[in-house]
């Protein structure tokens, strides 16, 4: 196993990884385990949240915390301190290179942490406001001031029905949404209903969990919140 052979093992923590533990150990691996989240303010993920990704959530869903602390550009400024300080200790000859490396990508995240505030910030403030069925932007929420409103009753984990959908109509209306970032419909008759019943905008595809193939519009961590926030500003400039 590749873990067998790793110095040093990053995972994200918060929960995400609730299968790593045992699977490290058996592994039979002596290498530092770095949760590289580690000084994140961590926040409660939703109730209802999606434990449907393999690896999510985990047993105790009521005290569930929210693991996608990478949607908060400040966290990911953690994650590499944290990265970088694990591999000088793991590497000390290694030590100016990792300096120099975290050091650049540092201040990359610094301008694009301005950007995401420059672009979110052109938004009317009475249109900062989406419904998603994948509940994976609250530090997004919390750190830009946009509201993320998840769909009431309605089953992240399987297609949408069109009752479901109905149900959608009915909430886009009731708190005046204007747009909608909806993963677990497929079906574009039903996207497009929603966009005709309600007057929404349906946005663009955004990136959450994953990035996309490398040549894509989400191929790194920078390309993938860029991404995302031009397709919220697509979705919500009047
Ligand atoms: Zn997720």
């Amino acid at each position: 196993m590749k873990v067998k052979a790793a110095q040093v093992v990053f995972v994200n923590g918060l929960g995400l990884e609730g299968w790593m533990d045992r699977f490290f150990k058996a592994s039979g691996s002596t290498a530092p385990m770095i949760v590289a989240s580690t000084g994140v303010k961590p926040i409660e993920g939703a109730e209802d949240g999606h434990d449907t990704h393999t690896g999510h959530g985990g047993e105790h869903a009521e005290h569930r915390l929210d693991s996608h602390a990478w949607q908060n550009v400040a966290n990911v400024k953690l994650y590499v301190a944290n990265i970088r300080d694990a591999l000088i200790q793991a590497d000390p000859g290694g030590k100016q290179t990792y300096d120099g490396n975290a050091a650049r990508y540092l201040s990359t995240l610094d301008s694009l942490d301005a950007e995401v505030r420059t672009a979110i910030a052109k938004i009317p403030v009475d249109r900062r406001r989406i419904i998603t069925t994948h509940d994976a932007l609250g530090y997004f929420a919390a750190a830009y001031g946009i509201q993320v409103i998840a769909p009431q009753g309605v089953s992240t984990e399987a297609e949408a029905s069109a009752q479901d959908v109905a149900r959608i109509i009915r909430q886009i209306r009731a708190e005046k949404i204007p747009a909608v970032f909806i993963e677990n419909i497929s079906d574009d008759r039903l996207m497009q209903r929603i966009a005709k019943e309600t007057g929404a905008r349906i946005g663009d595809k955004i990136y959450s969990d994953a990035l996309s193939e490398p040549d894509g519009p989400a191929g790194t961590y920078v390309d993938m919140i860029r991404n995302n926030v031009r397709a919220f500003s697509a979705a919500l400039m009047g």
